[in-house]
């Protein structure tokens, strides 16, 4: 019998040592720690500073700001291995899109819009296909039909479950040669990065970046193409350097790969990074920027699991 008292008291007391308790408030690393420097990362740190909160620590894998948005210099020019276009610009008045806003705060980020009807084509042998073959005036009456039929289902709420293949083909368009393909995929497949028998119907007619920001009748953006010099990432870096982020307060820490968050202590949350060795750090809170493939990798363990809508979304 005592020993399994002692048995049941040594279990009691593992149990209170795994899970550990917060620092005191003036032993935290930060008020808050945000996981990552892209866009979403650096955003954030600003919009806390705008109200008030400096101390702030930035945990980032990579050993540079930017994420996804990067460059690299090839035979003297700066070219995007990520981000290039700002999607979706008014051409009349760019300043309703607000990317272009930041885009323009810190420098006139050099660019200049795309202009498809300049297109040339060539076949795989470096032909120019006849121009009577290419039968876009056939697609772009399709899409209109898309048009209507995805405003019908959305208003029957009956969107879910309709690809845009089946909107393609109500609307008359069916490929049916190399060309065709070629319309069909430099019209769909190269934006959305899927085939139409794997996009929603009433999503990607309702594709909100080139039409949120735009005025006039048709409601159609323009895509602006970056070509600065400095690379598109040079917009995060200005806003890096307006949020002061190399202030004593507020830093950031790089090639620090996060691999566990930790929000079982209590009022804290506890951050652990992998950076000449595993270093812990704790915060009042955390915010993960991290993109959803990285999510997806499992390559960050959240103590306890997280909820399953949130897994099932990721
Ligand atoms: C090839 C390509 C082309 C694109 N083209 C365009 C375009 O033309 N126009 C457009 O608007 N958008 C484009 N995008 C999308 C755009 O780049 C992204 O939406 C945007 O950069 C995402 O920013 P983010 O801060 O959310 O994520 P990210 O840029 O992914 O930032 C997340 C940061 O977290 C860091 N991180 C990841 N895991 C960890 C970890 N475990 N620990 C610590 N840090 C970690 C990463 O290093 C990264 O710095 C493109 C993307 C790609 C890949």
């Amino acid at each position: 019998m005592s020993y399994l008292l002692k048995l049941l008291g040594l279990f009691v007391l593992m149990r209170l040592s795994s899970s550990q308790a917060c620092p005191s408030d003036s032993d935290l690393n930060a008020d808050v720690i945000i996981i990552g420097a892209g866009m979403a990362g650096i955003s954030a740190a600003e919009r806390l500073q705008e109200g008030g909160i400096n101390n702030i620590l930035i945990l980032e894998g990579s050993e540079k700001i930017g994420g996804r948005v990067c460059s690299v210099e090839m035979g003297g020019v700066t070219i995007s291995k990520g981000c290039a276009w700002i999607q979706g610009v008014d051409k009349t008045q760019p300043d309703l899109n607000p990317l272009w806003k930041i885009a323009h705060r810190y420098s006139d980020l050099r660019g200049l819009y795309l202009d498809y009807d300049s297109l040339t084509n060539y076949d795989s042998l470096g032909n120019q296909p006849d121009e009577a073959q290419f039968r876009n005036q056939e697609f772009y009456a399709a899409l209109n039909v898309t048009d209507i039929i995805a405003k019908q289902l959305s208003e029957s709420g009956g969107c879910a479950n309709v690809n845009f293949r089946s909107g393609l083909s109500q609307g008359g368009w069916t490929p049916e040669s190399d060309i065709d393909d070629w319309i069909e995929w430099f019209n769909s497949d190269y934006y959305a990065g899927e085939e139409p028998e794997n996009l929603s119907l009433c999503l990607h007619e309702n594709n909100p970046t080139y039409t949120a920001f735009v005025s006039g009748a048709d409601r159609t953006g323009s895509d602006y193409f970056v070509t600065d010099p400095n690379g598109y990432e040079s917009i995060i870096e200005g806003m890096a350097n307006d949020a002061k982020l190399m202030s004593n307060q507020t830093r950031v820490v790089f090639n620090a790969e996060v691999t566990a968050v930790d929000t079982s202590r209590g009022d804290c949350v506890c951050v652990t990074a992998n950076l000449n060795g595993v270093t812990n750090y704790c915060a009042k809170y955390a915010i993960s920027t991290v993109s959803v493939g990285v999510l997806q990798q499992e390559s960050i363990q959240f103590i306890p699991e997280l909820l399953t809508p949130k897994k099932e979304v990721i």
